[in-house]
């Protein structure tokens, strides 16, 4: 029996209760599908860890995860730490050492779930958000100078490479290839922006040579939020920049009911490395240690784990297991207007596997 090397870095706030849910739901997945086991190894990074040892991680934490098969990850932020800090010391700490370059985030509006998009129906929301994740405005290049004088000056340096764009708008099309619909939007703001986002105008036109099958088209980053709420269904896969599909992928978790149902995944397509998966919102802590957070992002995101590594029929079998506890209102959490908490949740995710087994 193949046994998987799992990751799990529940981080700050909230990802100490939905990394445990769903590494319960994993766990009970394994136990009802008999083909395969999971075995986790915890990592306690974090705000909590820097508060002790002055970092987020350890110096060498990413080679203590270079042989997992992947990573199962909650969140950073600690309302006593700069955000920077725990951004830059845990999340791109990995994202960036391991190239995973690739942030995949799909949306669709699941049963029972209210979209706040009145005229939308749930079949006009399925979106997959490709954000790329390793350079651009995320490069971290600038610097400040003369901080607290007049004179002080700050620069953030959004940085484009050929490799960097051709490659991620190059997994779009494959990803967009593979869906029903065959179409891409390529986002850009390249009216503003006329130098990188320019190349990735031209390098868009260049990759769908590659790809006469898919139907693409290219929208300014504005006219895309618009898109998103007036047209929905207009659109499949979606790629953008680090920063772009930062802001475009709230704004589609918020349009399918919450930020606490929505998925990533922080994908090496080259499999060099392990992938890193994770719910998209924060760590939330208005809401921490109250059994409020509602666990499905990271529920959506154990699916997304599962195709990674290959076991497509669990990964169907979790999503339909979701997708029949969020049917049921008496099993949403406060996000959504109910009232159940993070273990009913995880509990009721749970029952539906085993039932799908009987
Ligand atoms: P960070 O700085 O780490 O991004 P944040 O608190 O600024 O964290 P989010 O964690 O994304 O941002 O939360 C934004 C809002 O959405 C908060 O009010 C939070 O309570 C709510 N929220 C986010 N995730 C969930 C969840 N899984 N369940 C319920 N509410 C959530």
């Amino acid at each position: 029996m193949k046994t998987y090397a799992i990751a799990a870095i529940p981080g700050d706030g909230i990802g100490q209760e939905v990394v445990p849910a769903g590494e319960r739901v994993l766990q009970a997945l394994a136990a009802t599908e008999g083909g395969f086991a999971f075995d986790f190894e915890h990592f306690g990074w974090g705000g909590d860890w820097y508060r002790q040892h002055g970092v987020m991680m350890p110096a060498d934490g990413l080679e203590a995860l270079r042989g997992k098969d992947a990573i199962l990850f909650g969140s950073a932020g600690d309302p006593k730490i700069p955000d920077h800090i725990t951004l830059w010391g845990l999340r791109l700490k990995i994202c960036q050492g391991f190239d995973q370059y690739a942030n995949v985030r799909p949306t669709r509006i699941l049963p029972g779930i209210d979209s706040p998009l009145k005229r939308c129906k749930p079949e006009d929301l399925n979106w997959v958000i490709v954000r790329e994740n390793s350079e651009g405005e995320y490069a971290g290049v600038g610097g400040r100078a003369h901080q607290g004088h007049p004179i002080e000056v700050a620069t953030d340096v959004s940085i484009m490479t050929r490799t960097g764009v051709e490659r991620i708008i190059r997994y779009a099309f494959k990803l967009a290839q593979s869906r029903p619909r065959k179409q891409l939007s390529v986002v850009t703001k390249s009216n503003a922006q006329r130098h990188a986002m320019v190349m990735w105008d031209e390098i868009a036109a260049e990759v769908a040579r590659d790809f006469p099958d898919v139907h693409w088209d290219k929208e300014l980053v504005d006219a895309m939020t618009a898109r998103m709420v007036n047209k929905p269904a207009t659109l499949d896969t979606i790629v953008a920049t680090n920063l772009h599909a930062d802001i475009l992928s709230d704004l589609a978790a918020a349009l399918a009911g919450s930020l606490g149902i929505a998925p990533t995944g922080n994908i090496d397509p080259e499999r060099r490395y392990p992938s890193m998966f994770e719910p998209i919102h924060g760590s939330a802590f208005d809401i921490m240690g109250q059994g409020l957070a509602n666990p499905i992002g990271t529920f959506w995101s154990c699916v997304m784990l599962l195709e990674h590594l290959g076991e497509l029929a669990a990964a169907a079998r979790l999503m339909h297991a979701i997708e029949a506890v969020t049917a049921q209102p008496a099993l949403h959490t406060r996000d959504l207007g109910g009232q159940a908490t993070t273990a009913d949740v995880t509990q009721a995710v749970c029952h539906a596997l085993k039932a799908s087994q009987d």
